[in-house]
């Protein structure tokens, strides 16, 4: 298969379908997919890049059991535990993150949903955002019923998160508590209330490359706007502690085969940068479009700042409320 050739399709409109042998980006050149896959994103993303930022807003002792989670109470892991954040605190971080140039704000809880105070206090959060700062919001609260969506929208809530995290076949061996078409049902609510969805999932985590396709051609199908993909860093105290990490190369090719499968999405980089040479440079010259960012990710040394001036040197175009540093 000519990949620079199939990239061009791509940009004429060609989509790659469920039941067609895409077995061929798995043994292709990789310097001649990454290619591709720059071109690709080029003439849908432009040079634009997104920066997303996130705060834990609840954190630990969840019901769940995911299996790559520090935060599952099925695991024994050193993770901070505590209840929804104060509304200072979370204001201050977004004011904060916008300051430096990030694009998004979320506010991700722990848990299977959030419901009741914690909900309302979220929602609180949410209006006064709204009022005081000009970065887009963003959500990741588990799974939410439609009239709670509805709430989260008219709060000034633009985009939800929910992971598939992998193939539906091999999700049943990361978390057993809850389902694959849980998530389905949830990213489907969010569409009809009409958020930009973001879903991706975690690579590494023991599944085949047939799995990776499967998550990007069901990205597809579900019409993802913003794909995160993460490289599993084993935590220890959870069941996947003792799984190596990815190569580099691995994490290269994923990334470049989902732009050609969801050509249009952001393909953003998020845990398991610190994998890649220079936190990912590699990967914005072969498909990706975004990154999670932030000075809270420490584990993997880059800064919003840092990361300004990685993409700038890369010549891409940030918010304009990034500072010229
Ligand atoms: S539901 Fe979320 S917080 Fe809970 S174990 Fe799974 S990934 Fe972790």
């Amino acid at each position: 298969m000519d990949v620079v050739k199939l990239a061009r399709e791509i940009m004429n409109g060609r989509r790659l379908k469920r039941g067609e042998d895409l077995s061929f980006f798995l043994t292709c050149d990789l310097t001649e997919l990454r290619r591709g896959a720059d071109e690709i994103r080029k003439h849908f993303c432009g040079n634009e890049m997104d920066l997303c930022t996130i705060i834990n807003g609840r954190s630990g002792h969840c019901s769940e059991n995911c299996k790559y989670c520090a935060q599952s109470a099925h695991h024994h892991t050193n993770c901070e535990v505590y209840g929804f954040l104060d509304q200072d605190k979370i204001v201050q971080a977004a004011l904060a993150n916008e300051k430096e140039g990030a694009d998004r704000f979320a506010i991700v809880t722990s848990g299977r949903t959030l419901a009741g105070a914690d909900f309302e206090k979220c929602i609180a959060v949410f209006k006064r955002m709204q009022q005081e700062c000009k970065i887009e919001l963003c959500a990741s609260l588990g799974f939410l019923t439609a009239e709670q969506f509805h709430r989260l929208h008219q709060a000034g809530v633009t985009s939800y998160h929910e992971n598939i995290e992998t193939s539906r076949r091999y999700f049943p061996s990361i978390c057993t508590t809850h389902t694959y078409e849980e998530k389905i049902e949830t990213i489907k609510t969010a569409k009809k209330e009409g958020f930009c969805v973001c879903s991706g999932g975690i690579i590494g985590m023991g599944e085949t490359w047939e799995d990776r396709l499967d998550m990007a051609i069901s990205l597809a199908e579900l019409g993802i706007e913003s794909i995160p993909i993460n490289a599993l860093m084993p935590i220890p105290g959870t069941p996947l502690e003792h799984l190596p990490t990815l190569p580099p190369a691995d994490i290269l090719r994923t990334i470049a085969f989902f732009r050609y499968i969801n050509p249009a999405a952001n393909i953003r980089l998020a845990a398991g940068r610190k994998l890649l040479k220079n936190d990912g440079e590699e990967a914005f010259l072969g498909g990706a479009s975004a990154t999670i960012t932030g000075n809270m990710l420490t584990t993997s040394g880059s800064t919003i700042k840092s990361d300004i001036h990685m993409l700038r040197q890369l010549g891409f175009k940030l918010n304009p409320r990034a500072p010229q540093l």
